[in-house]
């Protein structure tokens, strides 16, 4: 069988991978000179800067096990157990962090000292949760109203949606839960946090992200005989006995006939702040910041190459608000921001600062999504993969692995038998 692939992102490289360690001869055609999609990094006077901080959890087992295929775990941090630092304006903090007790119990302790509520809060968030543990993701209905609809109704004041659900809602879904979908915002914390007590510990890359996801892709699908043609735009379905369509929805909207509905799922932005300070401003690893522009700050210096002083990267999520702001009104906004959660960045200097924008980042999780999501679904050997197919997941590196893996798999199991015949002939004489 021959396949190509159209798509060097995580969904193409999963999907080629798959497919040619399922016996297919395998082209991937990517239209940038790189691959890796969504996941980048550029290098600006000699730092290493990803187009946008990406973090994984636990529970990412698809992703995780690309990780291990490109040879790259080693290449990234994840906690022994969910410790989220949460600060402040004025220095006040709190800390998130999972105990060794079974789900839900993990999260009790944390949730009792969590300080940006009040006590009658605190109390509150465990029947929701309980509550929200016991939905039906598959239940349509879930897709018919937001998330914070639905823990409004569930007791939660709109301070603790601010507070402690959106705080993971959105980074995870990349809208806040007053727009985000009930059925991923459920679905984000069943699976992230609930349904087991160490699916949500937080991972992230140790290396730029170019490292961690292109090149090793490069380096594995030609170890694995996968031919990569980049450069290569691809404006009309190729020929091949399979084709993976792995593109963002609206360029595959373009290309198939009979998708246009996904147009529909639109497009939400993601920010990211690069600020280098000439000595070291903040303590923590990553920190998330409350009542803030800061959503969440990663310390990126020794990833980027920097020798002297911190490299901070702001995350900012669901960030249609800062779409059209000026690098000049950014900096005026972020640095006192970052003064206010990091004291000791109001005596440091600035020596550099830097805005990526990725006004495309994920499609709008907002409901009524899901009947915009297609299936993997063969249209004479055509499938599609991406983080915006129907996934059950938010627009997330687990998402688009999944997909592609399911499209490979579709793919592979509509072989013509007779092919499947001879590879079994084959099997032996090469193992
Ligand atoms: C700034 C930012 C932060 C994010 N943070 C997180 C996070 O913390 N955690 C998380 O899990 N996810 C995060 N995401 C989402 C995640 O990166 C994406 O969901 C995922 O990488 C999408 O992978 P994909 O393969 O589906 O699509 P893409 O990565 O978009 O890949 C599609 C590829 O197709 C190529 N292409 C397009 N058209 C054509 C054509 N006509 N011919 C040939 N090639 C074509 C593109 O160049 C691209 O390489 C973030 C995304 C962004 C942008």
């Amino acid at each position: 069988m021959n396949a190509v692939v159209v798509g060097g992102g995580l969904a193409g490289v999963a999907a080629a991978l798959e497919l040619a360690d399922g016996g297919a001869d395998v082209t991937l055609l990517e239209a940038r000179p790189r691959l890796g999609g969504a996941t980048f990094s550029v290098e600006r006077d000699g730092l290493w800067l990803d187009n946008g901080q990406h973090v994984f959890l636990r529970c990412f087992t698809a992703y995780r096990e690309l990780l291990r295929r490109l040879g790259v775990e080693d290449k990234v941090v994840l906690q022994q157990r969910l410790d989220i630092p949460v600060l402040g304006p004025g220095g006040r903090r709190a800390q998130l962090r999972r105990s060794g007790l079974p789900a839900p119990f993990h999260l009790v302790g944390a949730i009792a000292q969590y300080g940006f509520l009040s006590p009658l809060e605190r109390l509150r968030v465990l029947p929701a949760a309980r509550a929200l543990g016991r939905l039906d993701l598959d239940d349509p209905e879930l897709d018919e109203r937001t998330f914070a609809d639905w823990l409004g109704e569930h007791g939660q004041s709109a301070r603790a949606v601010a507070a402690l659900w959106n705080l993971i809602t959105l980074p995870a879904v990349n809208l806040p839960a007053e727009e985000a979908s009930l059925a991923l915002g459920a679905m984000v914390f069943k699976v992230g946090l609930l349904d087991e007590a160490d699916a949500g510990d937080l991972g992230y890359a140790a290396v730029p992200l170019q490292q961690l996801h292109g090149d090793a892709a490069v380096r594995a699908l030609a170890d694995t005989g996968v031919e990569v043609r980049t450069r290569t735009r691809v404006v009309e379905l190729p020929a091949a006995d399979a084709v993976v369509l792995a593109v963002p929805h609206e360029e595959a909207a373009g290309l198939v006939p009979g998708l246009e509905r996904v147009r529909g799922l639109g497009f939400s932005p993601i920010l990211n702040v690069h600020v280098v300070y000439d000595r070291r401003v903040c303590e923590h690893d990553f920190a998330a910041g409350l009542g803030s522009p800061a959503q969440f700050v990663f310390d990126r210096t020794a990833s980027s190459g920097l020798g002297r002083g911190q490299y901070l990267a702001v995350s900012v999520s669901g960030a249609s608000d800062h779409a059209d702001r000026t690098l000049d009104d950014l900096r005026a906004e972020f640095l006192p921001a970052l003064a206010e959660l990091f004291p000791a960045a109001r005596a440091a200097r600035v020596e550099r600062f830097f805005v990526t924008r990725e006004p495309e980042a994920t499609f709008r999780a907002t409901p009524g999504t899901r009947a915009l999501r297609p299936a993997t679904t063969a249209v004479e050997g055509l499938y599609l993969a991406g983080a915006w197919t129907d996934t059950g997941w938010p627009a997330t590196m687990e998402g688009a692995v999944r997909s592609g893996l399911a499209a490979a798999r579709a793919a592979l199991a509509q072989r013509d038998p007779d092919e499947l015949v001879a590879l079994s002939h084959k099997a032996p004489q090469t193992a």
